[in-house]
């Protein structure tokens, strides 16, 4: 790995895996800054070094090493994200929460039988989701490998308004409301993220906590991926630095749902079922540093 932290949870933060679902440190904001850059991490490598060229290593070391393994050869921060890349593991990662909601697997691993579970639950959802709606979602389309394109234009299809009530349907009935909270939240932050408009950042950020805690709460056996975490933990500061406006690039496709998905979220009351003690995050304005600046009105969310 170019960056040599390839035994890193997060290649933009020195959190671990078990902080993401530790509600405490979900609403602490700077528990998640992004704190990793080219220069800490090359500092660090020299600092581990060791005369034989090899690098220290020790048991439980991740507060000293940070999942360093090898020589850093990047000389820029990786500080981004990429939509299309975020479209398609998004689309894969609530696929996988789909499949296990349907078979009542609440656990993220899919070993032996389950897998077997799994892979039915998968049949069953794919062909509900094209029956209700057209869209036929598999395999190919998801990998990545043919025409970014189309694979982020799938992405968007699948978290779009128009597409959600028919996925929500796939999942048991008893899981269905808090599911339909997981996609909507996870929906409006994407589309946020991947638009190009200027974004209330104390806002948007509060939407990402939402989910994480969320996640914490109702769904604590599902992990998140490298890329997922970005999204979750990451987009508010990378929105921030980017003249609080969306990292996308203009494609009117994308604007013109992102409306009909905004609209929607204020008009059905979601906010106010969420509980009211996750409103607390943003009363004290210290509390959203790094990140605190304008409080405009929001286009993007
Ligand atoms: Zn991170």
């Amino acid at each position: 790995m170019e960056s040599g932290l390839g035994g890193a949870d997060c290649l933009l933060c020195t959190s671990r895996r078990s902080d993401w679902k530790d509600l405490k440190k979900l609403v602490d904001f700077d528990c998640f800054a992004i704190d990793r850059t080219a220069a800490k991490t090359l500092d660090l490598y020299k600092q581990l070094l060791k005369d034989d060229g090899e690098i220290e290593k020790s048991k439980d070391d991740y507060n000293t090493r940070q999942g360093l393994i090898s020589k850093p050869l990047l000389s820029s921060d990786q500080h981004f994200i990429t939509i299309t890349h975020q479209y398609i593991n998004g689309v894969t990662w609530i696929l996988k929460i789909i499949y296990h909601l349907r078979s009542s697997v609440l656990n993220w691993s899919e070993r032996g039988v389950i897998k077997e579970q799994i892979n039915k639950a998968r049949e069953l959802v794919l062909n509900e989701i094209e029956k209700a709606t057209g869209f036929r979602l598999d395999k190919c389309e998801l990998t990545g490998n043919s025409g970014t394109s189309t694979t982020g234009g799938q992405g968007r299809r699948f978290f779009s308004f128009e597409l959600r009530k028919a996925i929500v349907k796939t999942v048991r009935s008893n899981y269905q409301k808090s599911f339909e909270k997981l996609l909507q939240l996870y929906s409006v932050i994407l589309r946020a993220v991947s638009s190009t408009e200027s974004v209330d950042v104390p806002k948007f950020r509060q939407l990402t906590v939402d989910f994480s805690v969320l996640i914490a709460k109702e769904f604590p056996w599902i992990d998140y991926s490298m890329t997922t975490h970005s999204l979750i933990f990451h987009s508010a500061e990378l929105i921030f630095r980017n003249n609080s406006r969306g990292l996308g690039e203009i494609s009117e496709d994308a604007l013109e749902s992102t409306n009909k998905d905004v609209r929607n979220f204020h008009l059905d009351g979601f906010w106010l079922e969420l509980p009211k003690k996750l409103f607390e995050v943003t009363k004290s304005p210290q509390q959203i540093s790094p990140s605190a600046g304008t409080v405009e009105a929001v286009n993007g969310v």
